[in-house]
Formats: C-alpha cells, sequence, structure tokens
C-alpha cells in the first residue's frame, strides 16, 4: 500500500513541468507547489506558499516574471525548536519535444523521468515523512518542510525569498536538512565557489583594415595563457576535509565573421574552492588582472566553504537513523553548490541528505528506486522522533 502511494505521489510530482531554464520565463512551480498544499491539508497539515517576482534580462531588456514561489508548512508552535527539511521543486531542461505528454515513466520499482532524483523523490519522502510525524504530538523538535524554486535557474531566488522571512521570522530553527540526493550518505562538507567572467574589447570594423591591439580575441589570449598558469597554482591548495580546488573555464565567446573585427570576447570560469574564496582572488590579481590591456572583469559570485562539524548532535543523531536503517553512514562531501551552503551561510546549520544516486542528476537517464525513497522516510521519521532520543 505504501509502495503505490509514493509511487503515486512521485508519478504525479514528476508530470507537473517545473523545467527551468536562464534564457527565458520558465520553472513555474505553483501549481505543485498548491498540489502539495492540498495533499498534505488532507492529512491535517497547513501550509503557505509564500510568492515572490523575479526581475530578469532578457536580450537586453528587463522583464518582470511573477508567479514564483515557496512552500513552508505551517510553524504551530513559536516556541518549539525546528528542523527543517528542505528541497527544491524546478529541474533542468527535459530535453524532449514531447513535454506535454507524460515525463514519468514506471518499470517495476524504477522510477524515470525528468527530477526523479533531482530532486523530486526527495521531496516524497519528506512529504510522507511529514505526514507520519505529524500524528506523533510528543515531538520534541517541529518538523518544518521548505520547498523552494528557481534552484535550478535564476540564481537560486527561492531560498533566497524564504531567508528574507528567516530573517523577518527569525523561525527558531536549530538544524536543516537540504535533501538533495546522496544515496545515504551524509554530505557536510561543502565545496566554495567562485564564478568570474574576463572581457576584453576590439574595435569593430573589415578584417582587411585590422590595426594592433583592435582584435579583442586577439586581446585576451594573454588572459587565457595566464588562466591556465593559475589553474595550476589553484590546484595546489588543500583543505584537510574538502581536498583540492577545482578550476573550469567554461565558455569563451567573441567575433561573429570571419572577415569581421571582433570588438568583444568574454571567457567564463568557475572555480570550486576549499579555503577562503579570498585566496583565490588575491592569486587572480598577482597572476591573471594585472595588464595594461583594456578588459572587465565581472565577479558573478562568490561563497566560501563549509564543513559543518561531525560531532554536532543532529549529525551524529542522524547517521544514528541511517545506521539503524540498515545502511553504512559516511560523511561526505559536496562539490555541487547547492540551497544547503546559503542556508549555512545564513547562520542554519544544514547538511544534505537525501535519496537516489546523483549521478543520474541533470541526465537523460534520471531515475530513482520508490524503496530508497521509502527507505529515506523511514530515517527522517526515526531522526525527527527526537523526543525519544537523548538529545538536549
Ligand atoms: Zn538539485
Amino acid at each position: 500500500m505504501n509502495n503505490n502511494k509514493t509511487k503515486y505521489l512521485l508519478e504525479k510530482l514528476i508530470n507537473f513541468n517545473t523545467e527551468n531554464f536562464d534564457d527565458k520565463p520558465s520553472g513555474y512551480t505553483l501549481d505543485f507547489l498548491r498540489f502539495i498544499r492540498k495533499y498534505l491539508k488532507e492529512s491535517g497539515i497547513k501550509s503557505k506558499i509564500h510568492k515572490y517576482d523575479l526581475n530578469k534580462k532578457y536580450d537586453g531588456k528587463i522583464e518582470k516574471i511573477k508567479n514564483r514561489g515557496i512552500l513552508l508548512t505551517e510553524i504551530n508552535d513559536s516556541k518549539k525548536p525546528i528542523i527543517l527539511l528542505e528541497g527544491h521543486t524546478d529541474t533542468v531542461p527535459i530535453e524532449s519535444k514531447n513535454i506535454s505528454k507524460a515525463i514519468c515513466s514506471v518499470k517495476g520499482n524504477i522510477i524515470k523521468g525528468r527530477g526523479a532524483v533531482d530532486m523530486k523523490g526527495s521531496i516524497v519522502s519528506m512529504i510522507l515523512a511529514i505526514q507520519e510525524l505529524n500524528k506523533n504530538k510528543n515531538l520534541k523538535y517541529q518538523p518544518v518542510l521548505l520547498l523552494t524554486s528557481d534552484e535550478e535557474a535564476n540564481n537560486f531566488a527561492g531560498i533566497k525569498h524564504f531567508l528574507k522571512l528567516q530573517k523577518k521570522h527569525k523561525y527558531n530553527i536549530k538544524f536543516a536538512v537540504c535533501g538533495e540526493p546522496t544515496n545515504f550518505e551524509i554530505k557536510i562538507n561543502f565545496y566554495g565557489a567562485l564564478y568570474m567572467i574576463i572581457e576584453c574589447f576590439g574595435k569593430s570594423g573589415h578584417g582587411a583594415n585590422k590595426s594592433e591591439n583592435e582584435n579583442a580575441i586577439e586581446n585576451i589570449v594573454p588572459f587565457l595563457n595566464d588562466l591556465l598558469k593559475y589553474q595550476k597554482e589553484i590546484s595546489k591548495i588543500r583543505h584537510p576535509q574538502l581536498g583540492y580546488s577545482v578550476m573550469n573555464i567554461g565558455t569563451i565567446r567573441g567575433g561573429r565573421k570571419v572577415n569581421q573585427v571582433p570588438s568583444s570576447c568574454v571567457i567564463e570560469f568557475a572555480v570550486r574552492t576549499v579555503k577562503k574564496n579570498n585566496i583565490y582572488l588575491n592569486l587572480f590579481n598577482d597572476i591573471v588582472e594585472n595588464k595594461k590591456i583594456l578588459h572587465k572583469t565581472t565577479q558573478v559570485f562568490s561563497y566560501d566553504p563549509i564543513c559543518v562539524s561531525s560531532n554536532n548532535k543532529f549529525v551524529s543523531e542522524l547517521k544514528k537513523s541511517v545506521l539503524k536503517s540498515g545502511k553504512k553512514s559516511q560523511f561526505n562531501i559536496s562539490k555541487e553548490f547547492s540551497e544547503a551552503t546559503l542556508l549555512n551561510k545564513a547562520g542554519l546549520e544544514t547538511v544534505m541528505f537525501g535519496p537516489g544516486n546523483s549521478v543520474y542528476s541533470h541526465s537523460s537517464n534520471e531515475k530513482i528506486n520508490i524503496k530508497d525513497v521509502l527507505l529515506t522516510k523511514e530515517i527522517l521519521v526515526d531522526f525527527l522522533s527526537l523526543s525519544s532520543h537523548s538529545i538536549p
């Protein structure tokens, strides 16, 4: 029975198209959130959808994108400390022409479809856990569910909207679980991220009449060479828990036609950092930035790495619950940037823990085993039934 209910719920959630693109209005999740609000209400759990708008730049024009939202279940006792279960409802693009058709397929216990592992399967675990915990009136901590939007695109606008609410209401949150897929590992160490853009300029004109220093692509070459030197230097920076820094030059764009002098050339690169980002920025200034060539450097975002202590009481309790379920409990690191970093940055201690293997995230073969979804529910229920634990 439980199995069928879980399958039904996950299928339903996958079939809401919540794919999110950065370059066009998309990622609409309100119908998804309303469905969950109704579903939870049927078992006596109230929740509220908090709406927000986005200001987006498409083709140089600023557009206001409305009807964005996050869902938060009701906090019914302001004194009782909270444990937050958190996840995002949007997905990366579906990559199928038939998006109006069902996008979920079921074979035995395996559910396939965009968002199955990242992270609607995990959302189902959290919904079922909240439902079950609601029957227990002696909980020491209130479980609160937070579902966000705009994680896969639009610069984490959903979780940022929640953090505004948190600042205003000062919810008494003691710990949070971000449900990204970790395959039963508890991720407590998070890489930082530094994302930067270098643009070089030139003077547009016919290729035959080119003068010196006017070609933006040629002007960017010294930067590109020095970025490789920079990469070599930072790949030596190591942290005992996180390991080594990683850098990727993601894009290079410049020029339109072979007989035209390009007026702009842009390089985008990202560093996964393991120590404070100012170390990386100082090195960047020493190795790459110090040139007389006309250019513009933009720091798109910068977040320092974060480590949650494995001695944190909630972390130890979660570990016990994982072990009780029969799974090996391991701590691990997350190299991907996620909402967990933003929650930690805001002072809310957060670990990552969720069903499914993240190698399937964003892939064309996204899938999850319904048994993992149910087992995660069991672990969360055990973990949140802290009234019986010795935690202060
Ligand atoms: Zn995700």
